[in-house]
């Protein structure tokens, strides 16, 4: 990668970005986002004669690693870059190269208006440079707000946002949407007006997890069976090592997602993974439609889709099933089914 122009501030937003693929979410993330704050703080001739004197630790925030970040950039040096480029690569097999070969965009991604910690334009930029024509911007809906999820007012100023960012992009593309909480009773959290207007709409299940099994399936066939839902988020919502798989029919939760063509999320998140294998090979059987997304909350996690591509590859699902394998008209056209 070309990384000799590269400002002290990008040179410590390339950093963190290859942590965030690594998942490195530790003590070193830490540090760095706190040394980026400060570098981005401070006037760029500080910087530089601080470089020079070699007196950049004496700013709060500023170690080692990030000093020495700062002085390379500014010479042109890219030792610890390239060191850290290497060591963070996101791996794949090359069955899954294959459906990462297809894809042309990710339906599944989060920005800072929710619980995200990159701009739009951050994260279109990133997929941008990963090869796709087009992202799904998926918000959190409003009743989470833990996550800072989006009411109407800023739904709607954010769709304004996007069509401004989409002027400057082009030809990229940024679909609007938003990741929409399943409710208790299979309701979807986001007025049918709003679901209306959204290009492309995942709906995911966020509360009560571990609910009655018979009562989770209803709950999801019906979500599932809205006209508006395109895609059925981390079905299972398990967090590999922390939280066990949701109880409920595969079965008929499935064959809902055949039948009314929405599709099932291979979510790349490496805590999720999700669904399991055994699921994926039964979805496949149902003749569902898949969508490898990476449910990004940072510019770096947008590499992630690898994980689902071996996944995918691992259980055989039929590549012209996977919905971002499709251009974005040809998206648009299948989201109208
Ligand atoms: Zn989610
Ligand atoms: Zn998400």
């Amino acid at each position: 990668m070309t990384t000799a122009t590269l400002t002290p501030v990008e040179a410590l937003e390339r950093v963190l970005h290859c942590l965030d693929r690594a998942h490195e979410t530790g003590f070193k993330s830490k540090a760095f986002a706190r040394a980026l704050d400060v570098v981005r703080d401070t006037p760029a001739d500080e910087i530089a004669e601080r470089a020079r004197r070699n007196t950049l630790k004496q700013l709060d925030g500023i170690g080692d690693s990030s000093a020495r970040v700062v002085i390379e950039s500014l010479r042109g040096d890219t030792t610890y870059l390239d060191k850290l480029d290497s060591q963070t690569q996101v791996t794949i097999t090359p069955a899954g190269q294959r459906y990462r070969d297809a894809l042309r965009g990710d339906c599944h991604l989060h920005s800072k208006w929710s619980d995200g910690g990159a701009t739009i334009k951050a994260m279109a930029k990133t997929a941008n440079a990963l090869g796709h024509e087009y992202m799904v911007l998926t918000d959190h809906s409003p009743r989470l707000t833990i996550a800072h999820g989006l009411d109407r007012d800023r739904l709607l100023a954010q769709l304004d946002d996007i069509e401004t960012l989409n002027e400057q992009m082009a030809p990229f593309r940024i679909l609007t949407g938003m990741e929409v909480d399943i409710l208790e009773d299979g309701a979807l959290d986001l007025d049918d007006d709003l679901l209306e207007r959204l290009d492309v709409v995942v709906a995911s299940v966020h509360s009560k997890l571990r609910m009655d099994a018979f009562l989770m399936t209803q709950r999801m066939v019906r979500a599932v069976e809205s006209p508006h839902v395109d895609i059925l988020g981390h079905c299972t919502g398990r967090l590999i090592g922390k939280r066990p798989e949701s109880e409920f029919d595969a079965d008929k939760v499935f064959a809902a997602c055949a039948a009314n063509n929405t599709a099932v999320e291979l979510n790349c998140r490496p805590e999720r993974l999700d669904p399991p294998e055994p699921l994926i090979v039964m979805a496949i059987e149902h003749g569902c439609w898949f969508s490898i997304d990476s449910d990004a909350h940072a510019t770096g996690q947008l590499e992630w889709q690898p994980h689902g591509c071996d996944r995918a590859a691992a259980g055989g699902v039929p590549i012209e099933r996977v919905i971002n394998t499709m251009s974005a008209a040809d998206l648009l056209a299948w989201t109208e089914n």
